[in-house]
């Protein structure tokens, strides 16, 4: 279980999570941020912070809710190589000592820009 950011951070990023995260497991891709799944303790700090409401906690997403495929997406952008990357990233131990990993998940690269949606 984990708390999981949505596609309403996509182009906002505005770091509010990150600044709240005790663990410092919320990193950043191109146009989003990602929680780590097997990182985040569920405190739930991350989702009290955030100014458009982007995150959830995964088991209390409906299954009909749009974001239920970020649950997954997550998991993806950790475990999966991401475009351009060799491997996956895997269990990094702290999103500062990696800084910004720079690219997303191609679920998010396909979402339009917003203002486009
Ligand atoms: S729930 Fe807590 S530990 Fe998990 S990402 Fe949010 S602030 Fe970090
Ligand atoms: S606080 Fe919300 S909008 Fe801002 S970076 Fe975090 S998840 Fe994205």
């Amino acid at each position: 279980m984990a708390y999981v950011i949505g596609a309403a951070c996509v182009d906002i990023m505005d770091q509010s999570c990150v600044e709240d995260c005790p663990i410092d497991c919320i990193y950043t891709g191109a146009r989003k941020l990602y929680i780590h799944p097997e990182e985040c303790i569920d405190c739930g700090a991350c989702a009290r912070s955030c100014p458009v409401d982007a995150i959830s906690w995964d088991r209390d997403l409906d299954p009909a809710d749009p974001d239920i495929a970020h649950i997954q997406d997550a998991a993806a952008f950790f475990y999966q190589p991401l475009p351009g990357q060799p491997a996956p990233l895997r269990e990094p131990g702290g999103a500062a000592g990696l800084g910004p990993v720079g690219v997303d998940t191609a679920l998010i690269t396909a979402i339009p820009a917003q203002g486009e949606r």
